[in-house]
Parts: structure tokens; sequence; C-alpha cells
């Protein structure tokens, strides 16, 4: 059986992370967020109080960066040295702070190396912006999705209210439109369908209809011979 690199990429609240992390159960492929990682870099940054137009200082910063994934009795986290930064990067400051630092050239630059490596075994399942454009424009299958703004603001608006991080519906929209301006707008490595992407909108869609439109573009791909 062919091992894959699937990309999923798409703007904020699209319902990446459900889908990738179910797509990757359903193969038993590893699931990487790598939103986590400039998220990740943004945390450092603060705690640093280095600016998120400081490229010096980011490009230092990076380089003495460890965040590496771990996988623990509670599932994949996030850890920056010895500290488990996963439950911090996720407030709605980190959002916007981690599209502030991923706008900065140096910043991609320093974790492309990163994302490359976790790619090379194959068996995995990418989640991010430009990981069919850029991270991995041979991945074996893209897949790029959306939703409309509405549906997108309202799961993350109750997202954030399960793990008690209030915000108010209009603000998780105005962030979220902001977000998606600067991550599309940015010069390197805008946020855009790959031009071999598969492009899934789940407005209309569950979870799981979404997971069988893409294990239709997938199969063939794992049966194919080497
Ligand atoms: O996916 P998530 O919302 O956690 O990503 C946080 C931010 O990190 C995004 O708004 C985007 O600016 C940035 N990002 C990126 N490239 C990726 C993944 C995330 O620029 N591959």
């Amino acid at each position: 059986m062919q091992k894959l690199v699937i990309t999923i990429d798409g703007p904020a609240g699209a319902g990446k992370t459900t889908v990738s992390k179910a797509l990757a159960d359903r193969l038993q492929y590893r699931y990487i967020d790598t939103g986590a990682l400039y998220r990740g870099v943004a945390y450092a940054a603060k705690a640093k109080n280095i600016a998120a137009d400081d490229d010096k200082g980011l490009k230092n910063l990076c380089r003495d960066l460890e965040l590496q994934f771990v996988r623990t009795d509670t599932g994949v986290r996030l850890f920056c040295g010895p500290t488990d930064i996963s439950d911090d990067i996720r407030t709605p400051e980190m959002s916007m702070m981690a599209s502030a630092v991923s706008a900065r050239p140096v910043v991609r630059k320093a974790l492309l190396g990163l994302q490359r490596r976790l790619g090379a075994q194959k068996a995995a399942v990418f989640e991010g912006r430009d990981m069919g454009t850029v991270v991995f424009p041979e991945a074996d299958v893209k897949f790029f999705l959306t939703a409309d703004l509405e549906i997108r603001a309202s799961r993350r608006h109750r997202e954030l209210e399960e793990k008690k991080s209030f915000q108010k519906y209009e603000e998780v929209e105005k962030d979220m439109q902001r977000r998606d301006h600067n991550d599309s707008s940015r010069k390197t490595a805008p946020l855009k369908p790959a031009e071999d992407a598969i492009v899934i909108d789940s407005t209309q869609h569950s979870v799981e209809s979404v997971i069988e439109q893409m294990m239709h573009h997938i199969n063939p791909k794992i049966a194919a011979a080497p």
C-alpha cells in the first residue's frame, strides 16, 4: 500500500483540524498541525518581548527555538523546550500574533525545514495554509477546505466557549476576517489553493461527508502501484 503525504489548507475555522485528525485516524497516519508551530513562535516571541515585525529578533528566536510535537496519554502536545504550550497557544491573542509572525519570511524559512523533515516518512496529514503550495508541492493529494465566514466564525466561537476562553461572536468574526485577509494578502506563501488542490466547501456538509469526499480521491492513490 502506498504511503501518502496529504495536505489540507484553508482559512481559519473551515474545519481543517477536525477533518485532518479524523482522516489521519482513519488512515492510521500522523496528523501534523503546522499552525501550532506558528503559534509556538508567537508564544515564544511574546515571552521574550520580541515584536512581530522585528526580523532580527525573530530570526535569533527561531534559531534557538526547540518546538517539538510529543505523543502523550492526552494526545499529541506541542512542547517549547521542556514546557507544554499546547493550551497557551490557543488564545485569540495568540491567533492574531501567529498571523503577524507568519507573514515574516524569516519565520517561514525557519519552519520550512522542520515541516519537511516531519513529512519525510510520509503517511501524514498536514494541516496549514501553504502545505500544498510551498511546503509539499509534490504532495500526493491536496485539499483546500473552506466554508462561509458566518459558519466558520460560529464554529470558532463555540470552540472558544468550550475552552472557557470567552470572546463576543462579533469579535471572533472580525478577528477571523482580519486574519484571513493577512494570511491571503501576504507576499510570502499566501493562503490560496494549490493549482492541483481539490477544493471542498464544508458549509453544507458534516465532517463525515467531507471525509467521504476526501477518501474518494485518496483511495485510488493508496491502491496505485508504486
Ligand atoms: O491554523 P491556525 O489557525 O492554528 O494557524 C494560526 C496562524 O498561523 C494562521 O492564521 C496563519 O497566519 C499561520 N499559519 C501559516 N501557515 C501555516 C499554518 C498556519 O501561515 N502553514
